[in-house]
């Protein structure tokens, strides 16, 4: 079988299937160790109650479905709290070596959205522990990788999945896989916007392979704009700043010196939110009297809040507003040892990147494209999507997250669903015969990657198509949205088609940049059409989706998930797909943790 991602997702499915005595291809597009996975930073949420013994599996889970405003998929959000510390331990077993607490426990920090300390980490550089453990683990299985591999194609036959085609990525030459079954792990759809914190490999590739080999989309009008991204030097736009630093007591100021988070606490959170600076310092310090800080609500409203502030004139020089940890001094001794031993790489980035040393000085911060909630719809138990045989796990999967992400979620998402994905996938698998091959498929795909060079210099330059696709999109699909804007984006969306269709490049096939631009785009643009289309059908605000002819959170709409397929014509058909009703076991975890 076949797992096509080698982030964390991609990597335990593979460590997964093996372990099912099944032989594993892992394909990805950039070098081992290297997956967007390995930039995470604050840490894996999972309820291990080490530093706050009143944590469990019920308030993680509550926290989810609260984040996710009621519309993820309970059973995964279920699943997801229940095996997370488990998932957690087990990475500790193969070698991952966690902050520890004064006992020698795995240590737990605080993050938005989650009621007490949950987020396991390794300073502020917890996805590389995660991919080097993963990793070191993966390849001792015998793992067969194939690194620097483009896959521009599924290929199934009569429905069912069948394998994977694609480019090298050094040489150019084209490759096919046949599987019984495929992971796809691919990741998520950052580079469709401007100003985002994901890697080069963000194109939601595994969203568009799955699309178009006939698969369901879910909740693509879900994508979270994390609050804080570095906004200056531009070259640096976009870069994350760690929700660790609030978590660690960084708090955010408008322009005339304001904490400015206090003045808008959703009422759904009011209980749990701090009503002064006093009590939420406490809290990032570990008083278990004390309610969070408004700085660690959930990402989409702080977001929305930071907007607001430079949009009524009380933002930054470049357009932000500050996020300041160095007034920690006021409260503990060795405050610059302190923020360094805690936030290294967040140290690092500021003073290498815009000569700025964050232990004295705040930061400008300003939203940022982080993380696609949506992505190809799968069981929740088995992660295998509404194609036999082809299932998906981690950014590039739907469901766990609802409308919103909570911080710290998507490792310990990566970790038990790819760990349940690779599991089935090799049940599958091994229960299945060997699908047939249809060179129909496999010649139609060579003929259409190869256009690219037909069409030479005269034609489309591919890189100022996706430019302009980012631009737009982050203007018309962005943080707040209505109803006009969608529909100039859908025509916008159009018209950046046929330039595609135009696109052309020069040169010979060996790492041809122009080459790999032009094949992405293909896939950004189904992914920009899935985003703008399922935001247009869903008419109220919630979580990442905000918009602005309708800013209210509508009751009805909790009752439903937005999904798109393909038609048979090829055009994008959206509907809407009922949630079906909560057990009364988990209505009751949801009511005892309101
Ligand atoms: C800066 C930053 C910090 C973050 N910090 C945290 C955090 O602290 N906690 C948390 O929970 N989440 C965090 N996140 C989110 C989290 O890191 C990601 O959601 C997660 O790592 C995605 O993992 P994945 O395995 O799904 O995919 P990825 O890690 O994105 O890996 C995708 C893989 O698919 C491959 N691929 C893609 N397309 C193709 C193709 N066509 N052919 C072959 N291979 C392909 C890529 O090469 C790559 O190997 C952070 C995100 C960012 C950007």
């Amino acid at each position: 079988m076949l797992v096509i991602g080698a982030g964390g997702a991609g990597l335990r499915a593979a460590i997964e299937a093996s372990a099912g005595g099944v032989k594993v291809g892992l394909l990805c597009k950039s070098l081992l160790g290297k997956a967007h996975t390995v930039m995470a930073e604050g840490g894996v949420a999972a309820a291990l109650a080490n530093v706050d013994d009143r944590d469990s599996w019920r308030v993680h889970f509550a926290d989810t479905m609260r984040g996710g405003q009621y519309v993820n998929n309970w059973r995964m959000a279920e699943l997801h709290a229940r095996e997370a510390p488990d998932r957690v331990r087990e990475l500790e077993a193969w070698g991952a070596l966690f902050d520890r607490t004064a006992d020698g426990r795995i240590l737990q920090r605080n993050f938005g959205g989650h009621k007490y300390p949950r987020l396991a980490h390794v300073g502020d550089r917890t996805g590389l522990e995660m991919i080097r453990t993963l990793q070191d683990h993966g390849i001792h299985r015998g793992l067969d990788v194939h690194m620097e591999f483009t896959v521009v194609a599924l290929l199934v036959d009569g429905g069912r999945v069948a394998g994977a085609f694609g480019y090298e990525r050094e040489r150019g030459r084209f490759k096919l896989f046949r599987a019984k079954a495929v992971v796809l792990a691919t990741g998520g759809i950052g580079r469709a916007y401007r100003i985002t914190s994901n890697s080069w490999e963000g194109t939601g590739d595994g969203h568009a392979l799955a699309y178009r080999a006939g698969a369901e989309l879910i909740d693509m009008e879900f994508v979270q704009f994390h609050p804080t991204g570095m906004i200056w030097p531009p070259s640096v736009q976009g870069i994350l700043v760690t929700e660790g630093v609030r978590g660690e007591g960084g708090v955010l100021r408008n322009s005339q010196g304001r904490r400015f988070m206090f003045d808008d606490i959703p009422e759904n959170y009011r209980s749990q939110t701090a009503d002064n600076p006093e009590e939420g310092w406490r809290y990032t310090q570990g008083d278990k009297n004390a309610r969070r800080p408004p700085e660690l609500l959930t990402r989409d409203h702080v977001a929305r809040c930071i907007m607001r502030e430079v949009k009524e004139g009380r933002g930054t020089p470049h357009g932000g507003v500050y996020l300041d940890i160095s007034w920690i001094k006021e409260k503990i001794q060795n405050a610059p040892e302190h923020i360094r031993k805690k936030l290294p790489s967040m140290y690092h980035q500021f003073k290498e990147l815009a000569n700025l040393d964050i232990t004295t000085t705040p930061m400008e911060v300003g939203p940022t494209t982080h993380y696609v909630m949506g992505g190809v719809k799968v069981d929740s138990d088995t992660q295998m999507s509404t194609i036999p045989g082809l299932f998906a796990a981690g950014e590039c999967a739907a469901g766990i997250n609802g409308a919103n992400r909570l911080g710290g979620n998507s490792l310990s998402d990566l970790l038990v669903f790819g760990k349940r994905a690779g599991e089935h996938a090799a049940i599958f698998a091994r229960q299945h015969s060997a699908p047939a091959i249809d060179e129909g498929q496999v010649g139609a795909a060579a003929k259409h990657a190869l256009e690219p060079f037909e069409r030479g210099n005269a034609a489309e330059n591919p890189f100022k198509i996706q430019q302009d696709l980012q631009a737009m999109m982050q203007d018309l699909v962005g943080i707040v949205r209505d109803e006009r804007e969608m529909q100039q984006a859908l025509t916008g969306l159009q018209a950046l088609d046929s330039r595609a269709a135009r696109a052309g490049v020069t040169g010979h096939r060996e790492y041809n940049g122009g080459w790999h631009t032009a094949l992405d785009l293909d896939n950004l643009l189904i992914v920009s059409e899935a985003v703008a289309r399922s935001a247009i059908e869903r008419k109220e605000s919630r979580g990442g989706h905000f918009r602005q002819d309708f800013p209210e959170r509508d009751p009805a709409c909790a009752t439903f998930n937005i999904s798109v397929r393909r038609s048979a014509d090829g055009s994008m058909a959206v509907s809407r797909v009922p949630i079906p009703p909560m057990p009364e076991e988990l209505k009751q975890v949801i009511e005892e943790n309101k």
